[in-house]
């Protein structure tokens, strides 16, 4: 496996980033004082995001960290990241006009770091996005949208939007297949969190997580098995028919995890058990949890229960906030403590 021969380089086909490099942080910026000229600026140097260790535990001698992503400025979730480095290295003039399909958090983040870079974004939403917070805060970011109510997910939308960006001669980034998605999470959220545990002291014996593209959880378990070699790397999967949004099933194909090959069998979640999890850090930590990152912790659970855990600090990337789903978040909790 490349990364336990310790592969300096990632084995993709387009990553300028290399493990040596990676482990400079001179670029953290620690003494703004919090102060910025820019949103750009904020986006791009206020990191890293919060690591915060929670009351929350899936058992004995287990210590969670949640590295809290809706911490990012513009789409409040994990793919500001990406989006910020897709749209730099796209090298078009601007006034041009980028179309992208996303089910909610991509769409967002593409919106806005579009309206600040000048370009002519539109998105492309499934059906069930339609009327949710991707379509109304794209439209207020000033981005196109189109809701197409016959896609169920965002794959179907490809060959319309393939269509009319050749028509309208539109860059379509493609989150999916870009190679600088995977490597913005390389040099964001994996190097943050390596810089954080050598901060913070931890004893970091695994890292826990959902995954759609799957870039942030296949770079950060390339990151630490490549550094660490002996880590956990639990991730969340939607159980069989079961909806969580954000994430989906490993066998529905993820480019960077099948390249970084680190990773065990994902652990299957329930929408419930995941918000189940979203109300008991509600009420042990009084932080409010995306479903995703709920399914996260879910999955860490599970797998503490079944394969055992190993005593020390465990790292769980939480992709963005409840307070995007309330009506899912509140009326599931709700029926789930009613038993
Ligand atoms: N969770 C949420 C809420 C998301 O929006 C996403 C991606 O859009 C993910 C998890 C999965 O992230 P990735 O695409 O990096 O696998």
């Amino acid at each position: 496996m490349l990364a336990k021969l310790g592969a300096r380089y990632a084995p993709v086909e387009r990553c300028d980033a290399s493990l040596d490099e990676l482990g400079i942080f001179a670029d953290f910026d620690e003494y703004s004082g919090g102060v910025y000229s820019s949103t750009m600026e904020l986006a791009v140097r206020g990191k890293p995001t919060p690591l915060v260790a929670l009351r929350w535990s899936p058992g004995r001698g287990v210590r969670v960290w949640a590295k809290l992503e809706w911490f990012n400025p513009f789409s409040l979730s994990v793919k500001d990241r990406p989006a910020l480095l897709i749209l730099e290295k796209l090298g078009v003039p601007r006034g041009s006009r980028v179309y992208e399909a996303s089910s909610g958090n991509f769409a967002v983040a593409l919106s806005a770091v579009g309206a600040v870079l000048g370009y002519r974004v539109r998105v492309y939403l499934p059906g069930f996005a339609g009327g949710g917070y991707a379509e109304r805060v794209a439209r207020l970011l000033g981005a196109e949208v189109v809701v197409d109510e016959r896609a169920e997910f965002t794959p179907q939308l490809l060959e319309r939007l393939r269509r009319d960006a050749a028509e309208d001669g539109a860059v379509h980034p493609n989150q999916f297949t870009n190679d600088y998605n995977f490597e913005a999470h390389l040099r964001g959220t994996a190097r943050e969190i390596d810089y954080q545990r050598l901060r913070g002291g931890l004893r970091l014996r695994g890292v826990v997580g959902g995954v759609g593209t799957s870039g942030h959880m296949a770079a950060v378990a390339f990151y630490f098995k490549s550094r660490l070699g002996e880590v956990d790397v639990v991730l969340a999967q939607p159980a069989r028919g079961e909806v969580i949004p954000g994430i989906r099933r490993r066998e529905t194909g993820m480019l960077w995890l099948d390249l970084a090959g680190v990773y065990d069998d994902p652990v299957d979640v329930t929408l419930d058990e995941a918000l189940e999890v979203v109300a008991e850090v509600a009420r042990s930590d009084g932080i409010l949890l995306g479903p995703s990152g709920g399914a996260a912790l879910a999955a860490l659970r599970k797998h503490c229960e079944s394969t055992g855990c190993m005593q020390g600090d465990y790292v769980a990337v939480i992709p963005d906030t409840g307070f995007k789903y309330l009506a899912l978040v509140d009326g599931r909790a709700e029926a789930g403590s009613d038993g």
